[in-house]
């Protein structure tokens, strides 16, 4: 059986992996065990969804459940439990797209949450409140994006026009790997009429991850300070990714109240050398209050991690209702957040 994540940079602690069929399997399973984590897609670099004990997988609860073209939403099995992002001035992560959930608690009880402030505090969880058995997600119709990359785009240029290369498009990326004054390349995404090809998606590797979100307005010195790191970054890097991410008001999102410019590294799987980059990274990023991806790798002591978020005590005290034993706490979450 395979107890890795997606990248195999993570054994869990545990080679006890459920899969329950029906939501009532879920029930019963939290009834009975002790501790448990939930698993999604595996997708995180980091410890955040292992457990030492049990680990409860939605992989055969992955579906569409409903969909309504009327009110524009569809309700799927799985979670976002993370804020996975894209780019966009004006996209915001994909939990911003909840507008209702459906829990498994502690208790084994289901709860369903659509009250707008409830959404907002439990959409971006980390696998803390309980199983997300569904997500309601608001959708738009179809629409097919164009895609123009523009090649070696002058670091003086992007400093002198931040802003507006980053709204060029509906989504824009900078691609660079941090060693020359030039940025790579520079992927703009349009919507456009139907009719024309659809863009694909680009190629991953055996590779971790790392991301660091910086308000917008630091945006340019944030990219400026990691510039000085280039020649120790880039042997170890595949390539990093700039892009931005509109305010939300969920509570543990790492772009709450603030426009983020993400500064993603995608690395060579080699542990040792991004465990000793990290920290010069964050370093480097912590004048401008860098709050990392939830789900990707980072060394950022605790103490700082928990400033970020204003509203963690009122997280903490919804946790303590929705799993007062802390069935669904593990060692990341307790030293992250606790
Ligand atoms: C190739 C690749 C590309 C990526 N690209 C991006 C990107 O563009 N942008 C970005 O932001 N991130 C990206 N990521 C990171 C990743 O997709 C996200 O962080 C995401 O949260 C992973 O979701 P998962 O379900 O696979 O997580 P897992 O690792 O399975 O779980 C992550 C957390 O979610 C919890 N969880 C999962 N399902 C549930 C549930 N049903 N109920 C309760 N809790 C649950 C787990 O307990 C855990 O805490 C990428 C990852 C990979 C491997």
């Amino acid at each position: 059986m395979n107890t890795r994540n997606w990248a195999g940079n993570i054994e869990y602690s545990t080679p006890h992996i459920h899969h329950p069929r029906s939501v009532e399997e879920v029930q019963t399973m939290v009834r009975q065990l002790k501790k448990c984590r939930v698993l999604g897609t595996r997708h995180c670099f980091n410890r955040i969804a292992d457990s030492k004990h049990h680990l409860i997988s939605t992989s055969e609860l992955n579906k569409v459940i409903s969909l309504d073209p009327a009110a524009k939403t569809v309700t799927v099995a799985g979670s976002i439990a993370t804020a996975t992002h894209g780019s966009g001035i004006g996209n915001g992560n994909l939990a911003t797209a909840v507008t209702a959930l459906e829990v498994v608690t502690g208790d084994g009880e289901i709860r369903a949450i659509d009250d707008k402030e409830m959404v907002h505090a439990a959409a971006v969880n980390l696998g803390i409140l309980g199983v997300m058995t569904k997500v309601t997600l608001s959708i738009q119709p179809r629409y097919h994006i164009r895609q123009t990359v523009y090649e070696q785009l002058p670091v003086t240029k992007l400093t002198k026009h931040f802003e507006k290369i980053l709204s060029a498009g509906y989504s824009v990326s900078l691609f660079t790997d941090w060693r020359r004054d030039t940025i790579n390349e520079v992927w703009v995404k349009s919507k456009m009429s139907p009719g024309e090809p659809d863009m694909s998606d680009e190629p991953h590797g055996a590779e971790l991850q790392s991301e660091y979100f910086v308000p917008f307005h630091h945006g340019v010195e944030a990219l400026l300070a990691i510039s000085r790191l280039g020649p120790q970054i880039s042997p170890h890097l595949f390539i990093s990714e700039i892009r931005t991410v509109a305010a939300d008001e969920l509570w543990l999102s790492p772009n709450g109240n603030q426009d983020s410019v993400a500064l993603h590294f995608t690395w060579r799987q080699d542990w040792p050398a991004v465990s000793r980059l990290l920290p010069l990274i964050e370093k480097e990023l912590a004048p401008f209050q860098a709050r990392p991806h939830w789900g990707k790798l980072f060394t950022m002591p605790p103490v700082l991690l928990k400033r970020h978020y204003e509203k963690l005590d009122d997280f903490k005290q919804l946790a303590a209702k929705m799993d007062p034993e802390g069935k669904f706490r593990n060692e990341f979450v307790s030293t992250c957040l606790y």
